[in-house]
């Protein structure tokens, strides 16, 4: 039995990767879990699935949960801190096989160097961990003989199509995207778009951050950095296709032309599967895909004038240095700004460009550490919060 601990169990991933480990309770278990807020889901599933070991945001969270449980199950509970130090502690909790980070942001970072270092699998779901810190990441990895298994869906596929070949045979990677739910819309009714719209995406279900991000296509923007780092491509060899019917995840250009994609149903659980089950693949409930069903399948270029998120991601990926930390902290402020409706779609981008600009100005050093990321990540999203307001008094 492999055993799983879990960072930010209530979430969208978390929640499908306990369907996971139900459907195959006799191969998976929980062992540690850690939530953020959401007291009420988290005491369900700690009920459910007995962990050793719990964590939640805030001690009175954890407290929450505690005595809601019955007696008898909380007695088998070891709280652990709350907070960063609760996802630390559970990441690296002395009888967990394999964590899975999909907890959203990047309060897990250190989580994530933590299970590393304490030689876990991990399973990762998070894209803002790769963001923010690909090389620290990805070098602590292989210092420690530690498999990263990537969980977001074209990573995922990549991953697929790569397995036990020869990485410098690659030509390119090409991720698809599904080009969000204004993929057709023209520049100014873009500029209207309001939180509902964009929170109505096509083809996956995910939590609030992710939807936004897929509208302004940022999300591929992120994904086009972690897959850089996890796959270790510089970024003029991977490529974007916009393919509205998500049924191809990604594909893999190899040096003879030959390419290869991984092709599925949308469903989360069957890439958390594939990291769960890696190297062995199981069977699942999971209906199969249907091809004749789907009927047809569309691939367009991606317009870097409507969704200009997509052409910063590239730039910050190019500049290199510590870019990307600044375009993904002011990424999370415009996000949560537009989503409180003090900013306008198109001013997402807009403020992610002032903020970039603004360090390329003035804090041109590149950072190398877990707290210069910190303090890096923690100024961008000030000065964000700034320029923030700025653009709010001009709407
Ligand atoms: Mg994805």
């Amino acid at each position: 039995v492999k055993r799983i601990a879990i960072l930010g169990s209530t979430g969208s991933i978390g929640t499908s990767a306990l369907a996971v480990i139900d459907a195959h309770a006799d191969r998976l278990a929980v062992t540690a879990l850690a939530a953020g807020r959401n007291t009420a889901r988290f005491a369900d599933q700690v009920a459910r699935f007995r962990p050793g070991t719990i964590a939640m945001a805030s001690p009175s969270a954890l407290a929450e949960v505690m005595q809601a449980l019955d007696a008898d199950v909380a007695s088998g509970i070891r709280t652990a801190g709350a907070g960063r130090t609760g996802l630390v502690d559970v990441a690296t909790c002395p009888d967990a096989d394999l964590v899975l980070c999909a907890s959203a942001g990047t309060a897990a970072l250190e989580a994530v160097l933590a299970a590393i270092a304490a030689g876990k699998t991990v399973a990762l779901a998070n894209k803002e961990i790769l963001v923010m810190a690909g090389a620290l990441v990805t070098d602590a990895a292989r210092r420690h003989g530690v498999t990263v298994l990537p969980v977001d869906s074209e990573h995922n596929a990549i991953h697929q199509c790569l397995d036990g070949r020869d990485p410098t045979r690659v030509r390119k990677l090409i991720l698809t995207a599904s080009g969000g739910p204004f993929r057709e819309w023209p520049r100014d009714r873009l500029a209207r778009v309001g939180p509902g719209d964009a929170l109505r995406h096509p083809t996956w279900r995910m939590g609030p951050k992710i939807t936004i991000d897929s509208a302004t296509l940022m999300n591929k923007g992120l994904e086009v950095i972690e897959a850089r780092w996890l796959f270790d491509m510089p970024e003029d060899r991977i490529d974007i296709v916009i393919h509205p019917q998500s049924i191809v995840h990604s594909l893999v250009e190899f040096c003879d032309g030959s390419v290869l994609a991984q092709l599925g149903v949308t469903d989360m659980r069957l890439p958390i599967q594939y990291a769960f089950s890696y190297p062995d693949r199981w069977d699942t409930p999971i209906r199969p895909l249907d091809l004749t069903g789907a009927g047809r399948l569309d691939f367009f270029a991606p317009d870097l004038d409507r969704f200009p998120c997509l052409r910063l991601a590239y730039e910050a990926l190019q500049e290199g240095g510590s870019l990307p930390v600044v375009l993904n902290a002011a990424n999370e402020v415009a996000v949560d700004a537009f989503l409180a409706g003090r900013l306008g779609f198109m001013d997402i981008a807009r403020l992610i460009e002032q903020a970039m600009d603004a360090y390329r100005s003035e804090r041109p050093a590149a950072v190398s550490t877990l707290d210069a990321v910190r303090d890096l990540d923690a100024w961008a999203r000030r000065h964000t919060a700034d320029l923030a307001r700025g653009l709010q008094l001009k709407r």
